[in-house]
């Protein structure tokens, strides 16, 4: 067993729990042992959050924003100069295809360097509301932030929440996922380096229901930005009530791709294989539900499992792999039960549907791209997400019978349309419930564009303006003008 421990940082220095007790990591695509998280508790968070309290007081909230502009400019540098090391442990961490976890860590650097020249444009304002009263606002950190964090996309998620945050002058615990735990120690170590002050970032290790619910509770976290299952999102939302904590949600998805009669077949299928089965449809925006046009369907679903069948599944550190292992066994059984509800529904599996087994696959935790037809809109599989290499293709007869099919699931984050018709974009655009709709492209998400989703996929924006925005209070200022304190009552003294 690898004895390699990715301590918890606090303060800037390198600590085990204070149990000392340890959780063992295991590469999912092989067995490996990949070394150990400390297992924290609420005394550790106690620790973290004192020092990120004491570091917002001093030397981080209170100098130029320039400073900070510079350190996370030098944290992109970092970042890119250790781009190959972060992508091959994160892809021994969770599963995925070394080359696009490649792919996620230039993302990652590009949000440092969105949020870096970001940081110097916050900007108060001057209402004109009254000639004998001077009224401005002034934009202040939140505070400290609870920064907590899944494991399907680890330091790119990360960096999505500690980018915005300590540009707008807040400072962070970060409790990473305990399943994919290992480059957030990278990520913290190289903001220390950049010249982060010691307690401006913290990393605690350790499980959601130990180390993440004590910084939920923690009276001295003043928001907490959290990335993960809709179910926790809500757990975390009422915890955050009590003493009104500010909350940011990225949750769950059921994403739809609709593809209309008038789309590019092949372009559509083969944008849709990606959409579903990058990262093992390990993706909160993954468009699990693809609607197809009654005039197209037949053609699209046999292109499509066609296209499935070429997908190369195996060694996520071979450059030539599409598809890794799952993160987790624990996602093996999840994965069974949504295949037994689609048969208890009458669907179709037209490829897929079991783990895969034989040579390398038998070290790990390796589920076949998998394709279900004929399910009624109510089964679990079109309702929940599965977060795994599971698709359900659907027809449809209209623009409105798409829309309502497509808005029918309590999820809202992503929608994908195929149509080269203007108009009829336009009308899907408006109409769809999500937070975010692609045209005619698998892409999602930039910097600079705000990612996030209504209804149950969560509450608020990341990767924006919007998302500094999130990071600062409002402080309004008003004074008068004549220098003499105005007197409404009209009272007089002697
Ligand atoms: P999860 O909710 O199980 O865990 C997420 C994080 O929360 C982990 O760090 C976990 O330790 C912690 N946690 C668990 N219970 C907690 C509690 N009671 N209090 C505080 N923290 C707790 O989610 P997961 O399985 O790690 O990630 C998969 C989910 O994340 C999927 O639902 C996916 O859609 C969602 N996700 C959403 C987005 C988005 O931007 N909308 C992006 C990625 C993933």
């Amino acid at each position: 067993m690898s004895e390699k421990l990715y301590p918890n940082i606090i303060n800037g220095e390198h600590v085990p729990a204070l149990s000392g007790k340890t959780l063992a990591l295991q590469n999912p695509a092989t067995g490996e042992a990949l070394g150990m998280i400390p297992l924290s508790g609420a005394d550790d968070i106690d620790k973290a959050v004192a020092a990120a309290r004491s570091a917002l007081n001093g030397k981080w909230g209170r100098q130029a924003a320039s400073a900070r502009t510079k350190i996370l400019f030098k944290a992109a540098e970092l970042m890119n100069a250790r781009a190959k090391e972060i992508a091959e442990l994160e892809s021994r961490n969770m599963g995925k295809p070394v080359m696009h976890v490649m792919g996620e860590v230039k993302q990652a650097i590009e949000d440092f360097e969105y949020f870096a020249g970001a940081a110097s444009k916050v900007e108060g304002r001057v209402p004109p509301v009254h000639p004998v009263f001077f009224g401005y606002t002034l934009k202040e950190p939140v505070g400290v932030v609870g920064a907590i964090t899944p494991w399907n996309y680890p330091i790119m998620l990360e960096s999505w929440k500690l980018a915005p945050a300590l540009a707008a002058g807040c400072t962070v615990v970060l409790k990473p996922s305990e399943i994919a735990p290992c480059t957030a120690n990278i990520l913290v170590e190289i903001l220390h380096e950049a010249g982060c002050p010691e307690g401006t970032i913290n990393l605690v290790h350790g499980t959601g229901e130990s180390a993440g619910a004590a910084l939920v509770k923690h009276p001295g976290v003043n928001k907490i930005s959290f990335t993960g299952g809709t179910d926790t999102g809500r757990a975390i939302m009422k915890e955050c009530a009590n003493d009104m904590k500010r909350v940011m949600l990225e949750l769950g998805g059921k994403s739809p791709a609709i593809v209309c009669e008038d789309a590019n077949l092949n372009d559509a299928v083969l944008s849709s294989v990606f959409t579903i089965f990058y990262s093992a449809g390990q993706s909160c925006e993954a468009r699990s539900r693809i609607y197809v046009h009654d005039s197209l369907y037949d053609s699209f679903v046999e292109k499509f499992v066609a296209a499935t069948k070429q997908l190369v599944i195996g060694d996520p550190l071979d450059k030539n792999t599409h598809i890794g292992a799952l993160a987790h066994p624990s996602r093996l059984p999840i994965m069974q039960k949504f295949i037994e509800a689609a048969k208890q529904g009458g669907g179709k599996i037209l490829c897929g549907g079991e783990q895969l087994k034989g040579g390398i696959y038998d070290q790990g935790c390796f589920f076949a791209p998998t394709v279900i037809v004929d399910l009624p809109e109510d089964n679990l599989c079109v309702q929940e997400e599965i977060f795994g290499p599971i698709v359900v293709i659907s027809k449809f007869i209209s623009d409105d019978d798409a829309l309502a099919k497509a808005n029918g699931v309590k999820y809202g984050l992503c929608a994908t349309l195929y149509t080269e018709n203007m108009p009829r974009a336009t009308k899907f655009i408006r109409g769809l419930h999500s937070g975010i709709v692609t045209l005619n492209t698998p892409a999602t998400a930039l910097p600079g564009l705000p990612f996030g989703g209504v209804k149950q996929s969560g509450v608020g924006r990341e990767m924006a303006m919007d998302t500094l925005e999130s990071y600062l209070e409002t402080k309004t200022v008003l004074s008068g003008v004549t220098g003499k304190p105005i007197n409404p009552f009209g009272l007089t003294l002697s």
